[in-house]
């Protein structure tokens, strides 16, 4: 098995995947005489409000080595929010998918994530680009950069063929996969999932790495019950916008702990993704959504709801 450690987290922040040595990013680099990097290399940092424990994860985890890179499998809040912290304490580059390559330059803060979740991200730089196409040394094996479209245009899969291994990040988790984000804003997004599901299925991993939850190995049964998830959502969008409504408040709601209604407004009125997807399928006034959103998530048991706001259970 490649040299990795699973910082596994939680849905306020992703799991970061740390390969210990052994690592060489560039394709030009692989072969056996070239030397390796000097340090360790992080894929995925978390959320910005757990920064500072990722970085004692990681320093823990490292046990005196150095790192010598970050990358990031997509560009959401929850697996990227650590890259300022983690590049202060070690000073390494930062390696990203090519998709938000320039909003990340000019931090778009629109045109990334943030202000259309409500979420946050420190300002970071990349230095380098994870291509689709790409083969890195991580490890001390070969990984492959694959396209994974669907819960986010740009994000990007590693597959590992020597061992089977695939890092999917959030196109496939073992109960699920995460939101398909364009469809909130009325452009395509469950097609590219599917393809993303059928190409995990070509490369027949015999592990997944999710970006939540534990590792797993009955990936038959995992993209089966995507493919489930999936057809339901694209059969009723509506479904998916409740799932997505219900996704993004849980995840406020994990970073602040409670939430007042008046708080859940404030989101649900100014936050685009949630402003659109109530537009486009749920219809309802901002008062009676913030309700709905808190009866639904009381009712799956991630909150509590006492009439006039949320606190975890
Ligand atoms: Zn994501």
């Amino acid at each position: 098995m490649p040299a990795l450690r699973v910082l596994e987290r939680g849905w306020l922040s992703a799991n970061s995947i740390v390969f210990l040595d052994g690592n060489r990013l560039a394709d030009d680099h692989l072969a056996d005489s070239q030397p390796t990097l000097p340090g360790a290399v992080v894929v995925d940092t978390g959320y910005v409000s757990d920064a500072a424990q990722t970085v004692s994860l990681l320093r823990d985890t490292l046990n005196g080595r150095l790192l010598s890179a970050i990358l990031n499998t997509h560009l959401h809040s929850d697996h990227c929010g650590g890259n300022a912290a983690v590049q202060a304490a070690w000073h390494c580059p930062i390696l990203i998918p090519p998709g938000e390559a320039d909003a990340v330059a000019a931090w778009d803060a629109g045109a990334l994530s943030y202000d259309a979740t409500g979420q946050e991200c420190p300002r970071f730089a990349y230095d380098a680009l994870l291509t689709p196409g790409d083969t890195l040394r991580l490890g001390g094996t070969n990984w492959d950069v694959h396209a994974a479209p669907g819960h986010d245009p740009h994000s990007i899969m590693l597959f590992a063929p020597e061992h089977r291994l695939l890092i999917s990040a959030d196109a496939l988790w073992e109960n699920g996969l995460g939101i398909i984000f364009p469809e909130l804003l009325g452009r395509p997004g469950f097609g590219a999932a599917k393809e993303a599901l059928d190409r995990i299925e070509s490369l027949a991993p015999d592990c997944v790495i999710p970006g939540h939850g534990p590792a797993f190995v009955d990936v038959p049964q995992a993209i089966a019950r995507a493919r489930a998830r999936l057809a339901g959502f694209e059969a009723n969008p509506d479904r998916h916008a409740m799932y997505a409504l219900k996704v993004l408040v849980q995840f406020l709601l994990l970073d602040q702990r409670t939430l007042s209604l008046a708080q859940i407004e404030t989101l649900l009125g100014s936050a685009d993704y949630l402003v659109q997807l109530n537009q486009r399928y749920l219809r309802q006034t901002v008062p009676m959504l913030a309700r709905q959103a808190c009866e639904a998530l009381a009712k799956s048991g991630v909150a509590v709801f006492d009439g006039t706001g949320l606190r975890l259970p």
